[in-house]
C-alpha cells in the first residue's frame, strides 16, 4: 500500500545536468512534477545549458566545475540561486542539506568523490555513472550500507534487474542476464574494424547517448563495465553475470532464479523509464511515456556475443574476477583510449589493445582504499597516454 510520505515530491540534485542523462532527468521532472523536484544542478563547463536548466527548474543551488565560466552562468541566470564552483562546489552541492537524492550522471570518474560525499551526508544515490561502480564498487556499496542510504541503479539494464529482483532473495539468483544491443558493428566483419571512423561508431542503432558511452557500446566495453557494475550492485559473483545480444533493446535485462524461471523488464529504449523508477521507487506512477505496442514489436531476438571479435567482454570479466585495482585500471585505460579514438589518434581495435596492454602491465592490489584506487587510475591513464603517443 502507498503511504502518505512516499507520495511526497523527492528533492533531487542532478550532477551532470547538461548531459544526455541530465536532459532525460529534466524531462522526467517535467513529466511527474508532483513526485520530483530539482533542488540542485551541476555541470562541468557548459554554462549556457546549465543556466537554461536552472531557469526552468529554479533549482536553489547551481554548480559549475569550470570556474572560469561562472560569469557566463551568472549572466544567463534569470533568478538568484546559490552559485557554487570548482571541485569543492561539486562536493558541496552533493551534500545539499535539503536534497534527498543525488543523481550521479557525470561521465567518467569525476562522479566518484561527489557520490561518496552524498552518501556520507545520508542521501540516496541514483547512479548512472557506471564508471564509479567499476572503479570503487566495493567502497561505494559499503559506504552506502554503513550510512543506511540506498543506491538505485539508473543504467537501464541494472534498473531492469533491480525491478526483477524486488522482493526476491538474492541467494536464489542463478544468473543475471544483461542484454546488449550489440552496437553499430554487431554484424560488421572483423576485417573491416580497422577502417571504422568515429562518425560511424557514434551512430548507435537504438540509444541516443553521450559520446563516451556510445563508443563503449560500439566496442562492447559498455557491457563489460556493466557486468562489473551488476556484480557490485547486486552482490552476485561475476560468473553468474552473463551477456546476451538483443538488437531491439526492448528487454532491458533478465534474472534467472533457482527454479529456472526468468523475469525480465521491457519498455522502449528511453532513459526516462529507469530515471523515473529510481526517483519514485518503490512506487510506480503514471507518466506520458509511450507504452509498448506489441502489435508493432514483430520480433525480439537474442544471440550469443562475438567474444573473439569484441574482446572487451572477456577483458571485463577478467578485471571483475580479479577485482582489486584491476577494474579501475581497465576503466581508466579505456577512457583514455576512447578519447584517443575520438581524436583520431588510434584505430577502433586499438581501444581494446591499449586496454589489454595496460591491464597486462598492472599488478592488482586487493581491497584498495580510495587513494589506492585513484593511484591505479592515474597510473593507467599515464600508461595508456604513453601508448597513444607512440
Ligand atoms: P554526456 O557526455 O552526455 O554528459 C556528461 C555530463 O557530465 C555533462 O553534464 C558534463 O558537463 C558533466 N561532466 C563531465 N565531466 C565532469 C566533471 N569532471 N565534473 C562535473 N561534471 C562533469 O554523458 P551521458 O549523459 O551520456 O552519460 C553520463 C553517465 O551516465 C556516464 O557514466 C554513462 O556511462 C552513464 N549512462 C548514460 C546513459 C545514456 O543514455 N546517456 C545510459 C546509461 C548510463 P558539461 O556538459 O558541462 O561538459
Ligand atoms: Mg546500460
Amino acid at each position: 500500500m502507498r503511504t502518505e510520505s512516499s507520495c511526497e515530491r523527492k528533492r533531487v540534485v542532478i550532477l551532470g545536468a547538461t548531459g544526455s542523462i541530465g536532459e532525460s532527468a529534466l524531462k522526467v521532472a517535467r513529466d511527474i512534477p508532483d513526485r520530483m523536484e530539482i533542488v540542485g544542478l551541476a555541470a562541468n563547463s557548459n554554462a549556457e545549458k546549465l543556466a537554461a536548466a536552472a531557469n526552468e527548474t529554479r533549482a536553489q543551488s547551481v554548480c559549475l566545475v569550470d570556474e572560469t565560466r561562472i560569469d557566463i552562468l551568472t549572466r544567463d541566470l534569470e533568478y538568484k540561486p546559490r552559485i557554487l564552483g570548482g571541485q569543492e562546489g561539486l562536493l558541496e552541492i552533493a551534500r545539499l542539506t535539503n536534497a534527498e537524492m543525488v543523481l550521479v550522471a557525470i561521465v567518467g570518474t569525476g562522479g566518484l568523490r561527489p557520490a561518496l560525499a552524498a552518501i556520507e551526508a545520508g542521501k540516496d544515490l541514483a547512479v548512472a555513472s557506471k564508471e564509479i561502480l567499476v572503479m570503487a564498487g566495493e567502497i561505494v556499496t559499503r559506504e552506502a550500507r554503513e550510512n543506511g542510504t540506498n543506491v538505485l541503479p539508473v543504467d537501464s539494464e541494472h534498473n531492469a534487474i533491480f525491478q526483477c529482483l524486488e522482493g526476491k532473495n538474492s541467494l536464489d539468483v542463478r544468473r543475471i542476464i544483461l542484454t546488449a544491443s550489440g552496437g553499430p558493428f554487431r554484424e560488421t566483419p572483423r576485417k573491416d574494424f580497422d577502417s571504422i571512423t568515429p562518425e560511424q561508431a557514434l551512430k548507435h542503432p537504438t540509444w541516443n547517448m553521450g559520446p563516451k558511452i556510445t563508443i563503449d557500446s560500439a566496442t562492447l566495453f559498455n557491457k563489460g563495465l556493466e557486468m562489473i557494475e551488476a556484480h557490485w550492485l547486486f552482490g552476485v559473483e561475476m560468473k553468474r553475470v552473463e551477456v546476451v545480444i538483443h538488437p531491439q533493446s526492448i528487454v532491458h535485462s533478465m534474472v534467472e532464479f533457482a527454479d529456472r524461471s526468468t523475469l525480465a523488464q521491457l519498455s522502449y529504449s528511453n532513459m526516462c523509464f529507469p530515471i523515473q523508477y529510481a526517483v519514485t521507487w518503490p512506487d510506480r506512477v503514471p507518466n506520458t511515456l509511450p507504452p509498448l505496442d506489441f502489435s508493432k514489436l514483430s520480433r525480439l531476438e537474442f544471440f550469443t556475443p562475438r567474444y573473439e571479435d569484441f574482446p572487451a567482454l572477456n577483458l571485463a570479466r577478467r578485471a571483475g574476477e580479479t577485482g582489486g585495482t584491476l577494474p579501475a585500471v581497465m576503466n581508466a585505460a579505456n577512457e583514455v583510449a576512447v578519447a584517443g579514438f575520438l581524436d583520431r589518434h588510434v584505430r577502433f581495435p586499438d581501444i581494446w589493445q591499449i586496454v589489454e596492454e595496460v591491464m597486462n602491465r598492472h599488478t592488482s592490489v586487493a581491497h584498495p582504499d580510495l587513494d589506492g584506487i585513484l593511484q591505479a587510475d592515474q597510473w593507467a591513464r599515464k600508461e595508456a597516454r604513453d601508448m597513444l603517443d607512440r
